[in-house]
């Protein structure tokens, strides 16, 4: 199945503004037009809207969100900045495992169980893609999903395997 990734990254932009609502968080949506990925659309929505989720969670209201989809020599790459509260080092190679949590404090404070990022990395690895994760505690963190050049293609291209249906 071929994804329209900026139609559904819209979409997902305009999920995490009903969920900030009256935080009033600064998203910005950059993609490359007409970038495809093959993959699982519901899949891929679930990762994404966790990312874009966990964005708006860890982030004070009025806060910055980016979401970008653009591609290069290294495939293509989804990514989500915040700045918000970010997350110490030693805790980022743990973070895809279930029930995870950096500390009881803020998971008290925004709910949740733990679980989001471990979805995100089940659906990246059915998919061939990396995560990479970067963070500073106070400065805000950057989520980036990289997927393989096999994956893609350009709208309006032709592709020597038909999509699909
Ligand atoms: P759930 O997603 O199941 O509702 P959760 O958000 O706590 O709960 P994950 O999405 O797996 O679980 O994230 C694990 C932990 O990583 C979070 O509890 C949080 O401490 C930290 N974390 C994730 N994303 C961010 C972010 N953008 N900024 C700061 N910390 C984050
Ligand atoms: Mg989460």
């Amino acid at each position: 199945e071929w994804v329209d990734m900026p139609r559904l990254l819209e979409e997902l932009v305009e999920d995490g503004k009903a969920l900030s609502g009256s935080r009033h968080h600064r998203f910005e949506l950059t993609c490359e037009p007409g970038l495809l990925l093959e993959g699982c659309e519901s899949e891929l929505r679930s990762a994404f809207s966790n990312l874009i989720f966990n964005a708006v969670k860890y982030t004070p209201g009025d806060g910055y969100i980016g979401v970008r989809w653009y591609a290069d020599k290294a495939g293509a790459h989804l990514s989500v900045t915040d700045n918000g509260i970010g997350i110490p080092a030693a805790h980022i190679p743990r973070l895809t495992e279930r029930f995870y949590r950096v500390d009881s404090a803020r998971s008290k404070a925004s709910g949740g169980t733990g679980l989001g990022l471990a979805i995100v990395k089940h659906v990246l690895n059915r998919h061939r893609a990396q995560l990479t994760v970067r963070s500073q505690p106070g400065q805000g963190s950057t989520f980036i999903c990289t997927f393989p050049t096999a994956l893609l293609r350009r709208a309006g291209t032709r592709t020597a395997r038909p999509p699909a249906s």
